[in-house]
């Protein structure tokens, strides 16, 4: 019998694993970056495999039956408590509401379009919109567990964003608050209205930078490296288990069964994908998955340092060089050095080794692709940011390049929800895109709203000849017929 009446007693033995030099440290003190070689790290609970000795059903039941409990803390990405930071207590974890974000089948025509069946899971659906919540009910449940065992009377947190990141981080300290306070740090100009509203919002405070978010990250880590301030961005490794969520929310949907799945995530600065391939490594480690969905990893041509790296078919020549970024309608993964590559390519390789060559891979798209995919999803019904655009723009490539086959289903992730976004598709709907993103409207995708008279007409016409005049151009303008 399976109850979660009651928060789960099993506790992990976590440690932060450097992937630089392997080097281990102790979590009882925040790391982000390795003091003895300034690798990035991993968490490892190196109990796990005790967790092997309950069957692949007991799991699958118990996640079930947690997807519906009404423990709090158990509700939102913390109901895989056991995969994710089982050194939390109850009263430490912070909900919000994330997770449990639904998957939406495209309908026939939009599946028709691409050629095979695709789910769009809408992390947009998050609080703050888009999935960086995930990590954060995470990595603020861990930092209020350090605030309360320690006693800590105050705690600056910080992060470098290209947007979501700060709005996140700002949402939960302002929740959490008590000695918690915020500060962002945006690449001036490179974030759009709606992401620096978000934080703003929720009384963080907000320090423009000049340069794109590669400048940022280096100011924030200077910060981080030199004075005592909790980081947040995707270096805190907290952060990537929460987002591995993503992933053991995925088999769930699907009733546990991933055979014949693929994944496609927009990649910026890398946690994301990291994320979901430990998630489904893990997964598969305790047979709760029989096979690995296979993972493809999206990027613009125009910020595409991992499409790079992988694209040197031999790995012994492959070499990682940071690129510089031009303009990107997928703004938040516009990012020339990320910060989690050295993960990348730890996950890819224990994915390929269980997963087989191809369970990886990267494909690249255009910037007039990436928009156009936006278009066209919502156009069916969807809800998509541009970098979900970007993974539909990275679907349509892999069946152009006969990746995907018509009886594989894709799950695209729409990071974001459509709204933060919306300055894009303005932009598109006006042709007002400046030169450097190399997009061009297609007449078949704008959409403006039709004018049918001047406020100067309606001042000159009396109400009752207002609805009359405004009415019969409304009937011209549709070509109505009398019923
Ligand atoms: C952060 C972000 C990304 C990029 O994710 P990484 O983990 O940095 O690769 C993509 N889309 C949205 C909406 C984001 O906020
Ligand atoms: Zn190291």
């Amino acid at each position: 019998m399976i109850t979660v009446s009651d928060f789960p007693t099993y506790r992990g033995t976590m440690e932060y694993v450097c992937l630089g030099c392997q080097a281990r440290f102790d979590i009882r003190e925040l790391y982000y970056t390795c003091p003895h070689c300034g690798g990035v790290f991993i968490l490892e609970d190196t109990s796990f495999d005790s967790l092997l000795e309950y069957p692949a059903s007991y799991w699958q039941s118990l996640f079930d039956k947690r997807a519906a409990t009404r423990v709090t803390a158990l509700r939102g990405v913390l109901r895989f408590y056991e995969l994710m930071a089982p050194v939390v207590d109850e009263e430490d974890i912070v909900y919000l509401g994330e997770g449990h974000t639904p998957l939406v089948a495209a309908n026939e025509a939009l599946s028709g379009i691409v050629g095979a069946p695709f789910y769009y899971k809408n992390d947009g659906q998050n609080p703050s919109a888009s999935f960086k919540d995930r990590g954060m009910a995470c990595a603020f449940s861990y930092l209020k567990h350090l605030v309360r065992v320690n006693d800590w009377d105050s705690v600056l947190t910080v992060c470098a964003s290209t947007g979501d990141t700060s709005a996140a981080a700002a949402l939960y300290a302002a929740y959490v608050g008590g000695p918690i306070k915020s500060v962002v740090i945006l690449p001036k100009g490179k974030v759009t209205p709606q992401q620096l509203a978000q934080p703003l919002g929720s009384g963080a405070t907000v320090i423009e930078v000049p340069g794109v978010f590669d400048d940022c990250m280096k100011v924030v880590e200077h910060l981080a490296d030199n004075f005592r301030v909790a980081l947040l961005n995707s270096k805190n490794a907290w952060r990537i288990l929460g987002q591995e969520s993503y992933a053991f929310e995925v088999a769930q949907w699907f009733g546990w069964d991933t055979y014949r799945k693929c994944v496609f995530v927009p990649i910026g600065n890398a946690g994301n994908v990291t994320a979901i391939m430990s998630g489904f490594l893990k997964l598969q480690k305790l047979g709760v998955i029989r096979s690995l969905p296979r993972i493809f990893g999206v990027q613009s041509h125009h910020a595409d340092p991992v499409y790079q790296y992988y694209d040197e078919a031999d790995p012994a020549k492959r070499r990682f060089e940071p690129v510089p970024v031009t303009p990107s309608v997928a703004q938040a993964a516009m990012i020339g050095n990320p910060v989690s590559f050295p993960r990348v390519a730890h996950y890819a390789r224990e994915y390929e080794k269980i997963g087989g060559p191809g369970s990886f891979q990267v494909v690249q798209v255009t910037e007039q692709a990436i928009i156009e995919g936006m278009l066209l999803a919502n156009r069916h019904g969807h809800i998509s940011c541009t970098q979900g655009g970007e993974c539909l723009a990275g679907l349509l490539k892999a069946r152009e390049l006969g990746l995907v086959e018509p009886s594989e289903v894709s799950i695209l992730d729409a990071t974001a929800h459509h709204l933060k976004f919306i300055g894009f598709q303005e932009m598109y709907f006006e042709n007002s895109f400046p030169a450097a993103y190399g997009i061009t409207p297609d007449a078949k995708y704008v959409n403006r709203p039709r004018s049918i008279m001047t406020d100067a007409d309606k001042a000159a016409l009396s109400p009752e000849d207002y609805t009359a005049k405004a009415s019969a151009a409304i009937v011209e303008a549709l070509g109505l017929a009398r019923k």
